[in-house]
């Protein structure tokens, strides 16, 4: 962003630049700047998945908060597979399977991506504690969350890399101040992630361990979409990544809808006399009918 504001009191006009928006190159002191990665024009929200929802404006001007889970040298679980290094050969050779290991980190942030794809598909505006392979606090985490002022918080993980579990949870923190909120949040998105997944359901769960759900303005939680054991087949796929992210994204959606705003009795227009009428046929003056 600061690159952009640099720009703009460099004497950029953007009167005299109306179709840099759709063309995504604009001609700024003579030489060609591509603004697309510094500007986006306001879009109406073109969802990217299948929904439910019938009004998609509750979702204007919502703020989610996603935190893809450790990142830099804090890797989280780290779970192996066997890989087939020449996927093309019809017989691969002895030495073409390999074992790879994959960290969680990376498959948090990958699902948390696309988290943030599909939220924004809808008019979300989305921040992440974390958008590559680096260390944050997590109290910075929960620190962003609340300047952010996020309607939710949700911190993505993938669960532990022992080979004879498998299935999907999600986790809330027993004190956080939202709790009821948070357990809503945490049953929604857990449901939408077992119907568009598959994943083994495990429920939702309280959690003292999800401690950047503690403190937030928000209601938090935590999802465990998967082992990095037993589901890591699964998991070190692009287009499941993709799936879960997706799958998240619905839920917090359904949350957000369930608990938008909604025109109450009270805020029904009543005709409104700028005159009170007299009654002619009280015995009361108007004065004496204050009383
Ligand atoms: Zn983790």
């Amino acid at each position: 962003m600061g690159k952009f504001i640099l720009l703009l009191t460099n004497g950029i006009s953007l009167e005299r630049h109306q179709s840099i928006f759709d063309h995504s190159v604009a001609n700024v002191n003579g030489g060609n700047i591509n603004l697309m990665s510094f500007v986006a024009p306001a879009a109406p929200p073109s969802p990217q998945i299948n929904h439910p929802f019938e009004n998609l404006s509750v979702f204007q001007g919502l703020n989610v908060f996603l935190d893809p889970g450790h990142g830099g040298s804090e890797r989280g679980a780290r779970g192996f597979a066997q890989i087939n290094t020449m996927p093309g050969l019809l017989f691969p050779p002895i030495g073409a399977m390999q074992i790879r290991f994959f960290d969680e980190k990376d498959i948090a942030l990958s699902i948390a991506g696309h988290v943030n794809d599909t939220l924004q598909s809808f008019g979300i505006n989305v921040a992440q504690s974390r958008y590559g392979d680096y260390n944050v606090g997590l109290d910075l985490r929960r620190d962003m969350a609340n300047d952010f002022e996020a309607d939710v918080f949700v911190s993505i993980h993938l669960n532990s890399s022992n080979i004879f579990n498998r299935g999907t949870k999600v986790l809330h923190h027993p004190n956080n101040p939202f709790f009821e909120e948070s357990r809503e949040l945490a049953q929604t998105v857990n449901d939408a992630v077992v119907a568009m997944t598959g994943l083994r359901d495990l429920g939702i769960e309280l959690g003292e361990q999800v401690v950047t759900g503690r403190y937030t303005q928000m209601p938090a939680i935590i999802t465990e979409t998967g082992y990095m054991g037993g589901d890591i087949r699964f998991l070190i796929n692009s287009d499941n990544q993709r799936l879960i992210g997706e799958s998240i994204a619905l839920g917090i959606l359904t949350y957000l809808y369930n608990n938008a705003p909604r025109p109450t009795i009270q805020s029904i227009p009543v005709p409104h006399n700028e005159v009170s009428p007299v009654d002619t046929n009280s015995p009361w003056s108007p004065i004496e009918s204050m009383w």
